[in-house]
């Protein structure tokens, strides 16, 4: 692993006094039908970057995306609302804006008084956006002397406003990008051992370049959830009607052996709660072989045991996806248990991907948890070990002046 793709730059490495500083922020916080905001904590996340700008004398200028507009302006996805809550949380002036580039936009930046924060219009109301428009991306640069980027959560896409706009400007890694970088490194490079991964969810092909990625530097791989049954079946298991990629059990088999050659060891599950249908209320039972025409919805209790062990022994500790369908009460216990064991676990322990973490939400454990990933498909993809483009653009040189 290249391990230049992690040093990024950092906030105190730019001269922010006087300088009008645009930060990429991830803002796309659920709304109810009537707009309100039901969990702020995006926002929260980048409140620190925030008032670090301000604290060095920069003019912060955000801007982020909400929902899936699609390049068109929607009433609905107006940032308005954010705008209004983050005025709220940082008790500082806060200039909306109800568009992201143009000479009225630079006049209002420019205009904004010192102190204030600025807040951009959706930044998808374009259609460049999403396909990393350089036009675009110039257009953006245009508002700021230097350039933030604080959105872990869109880092894996190469839109305009999160990596193709740090070419035109000095550009660095926000306290929150910051954060996940050093917490996901803390894992990838020179992990304090042993190194367990714990791996779960519906696709085995989802996750599988995961596995492969992990297997050189973990010392045991816990599979779980939907997943879990591809590479039993790979093994000769009676599945049933469990969730089965048909297509993926020559790689699964693959993986399997170059765990066994690189001395990962792979765990599976030895006994499952299976039910007659996949649905919330069919009848929960415990097996240790799956018959035919039953569903494996959860990891067993023997299972359970097994990989608290496990996970006790652990330095490190990395969770991504739940073990059973956690949603519904009768097939949590799986992921429950995991949950506690991460929570209990003297290691370094880091949860990423959004339904992993909203089990240990849900459990009540996320407090003992030492890093929770802020983004989903951003960290699903860092531990596959590949280049987030959002991270890659502030390790290149700038190209050109916008
Ligand atoms: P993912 O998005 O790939 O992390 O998958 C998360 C989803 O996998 C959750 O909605 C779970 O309900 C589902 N899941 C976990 N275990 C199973 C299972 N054994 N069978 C079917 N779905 C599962």
């Amino acid at each position: 692993m290249a391990a230049m793709r992690f040093d990024v730059p950092h906030l105190d490495d730019l001269d922010l006094a006087g300088k009008r500083v645009l930060v990429r922020v991830d803002f796309n916080v659920p709304q109810d039908e009537a707009g309100h905001i039901t969990d702020d904590t995006r926002i929260r996340a980048s409140l620190e970057t925030i008032e670090a700008i301000l604290a060095k004398q920069g003019r912060p200028v955000l801007m982020s995306h909400l929902g899936r507009p699609e390049g068109k302006v929607l009433e609905s996805l107006r940032l308005k609302p954010v705008a209004e809550r983050l005025e709220q949380l940082t008790k500082k002036k806060v200039v909306g804006l109800d568009e992201s580039i143009g000479p009225a936009v630079e006049k209002a930046v420019q205009a904004a008084p010192a102190g204030a924060i600025v807040l951009l219009e959706n930044v998808r109301f374009h259609k460049g956006e999403t396909k990393g428009d350089v036009e675009l991306a110039k257009s953006y640069a245009k508002l700021g002397d230097v350039f933030v980027n604080d959105a872990f959560g869109t880092s894996h896409r190469a839109e305009s406003s999160v990596s193709v706009v740090a070419q035109f400007l000095p550009s660095a890694a926000g306290r929150l990008l910051e954060r996940e970088v050093a917490a996901f490194r803390k894992v990838l490079e020179n992990p304090a051992r042993p190194l367990v991964a714990i791996l779960g969810g519906a696709k085995v092909s989802d996750k599988l370049p995961v596995v492969a990625n992990l297997i050189p530097v973990c010392d045991a791989i816990l599979i779980g959830g939907g997943m879990a049954y591809t590479f039993l079946k790979a093994l000769g298991h009676e599945v049933g009607g469990s969730k089965l990629q048909a297509d993926q059990l020559e790689a699964v088999k693959q993986t399997m052996a170059a765990a066994e050659k690189r001395g990962c060891r792979i765990l599976l599950p030895s006994d499952h709660v299976v039910a007659d249908a996949l649905a919330e209320t069919a009848k929960p039972s415990t097996v240790t072989e799956i018959p035919a025409g039953k569903l494996a919805l959860d990891i067993g209790p023997e299972t359970r045991r097994r990989y608290a062990v496990e996970i006790a022994k652990a330095k490190t500790v990395v969770w991504n996806g739940p073990m059973g369908v956690f949603e519904w009460e009768s097939f949590r216990a799986g992921t429950a248990a995991v949950a506690k064991a991460v929570a209990e676990a003297a290691a370094y322990t880091v949860v990423g991907g959004g339904d992993s973490v909203a089990a240990v939400e849900l459990l009540g454990v996320a407090s003992r948890i030492k890093h929770i990933s802020t983004g989903g498909g951003a960290s699903l993809e860092l531990l596959g070990g590949k280049a987030l483009p959002g991270i890659e653009a502030l390790l290149r040189p700038r190209v050109a002046k916008a």
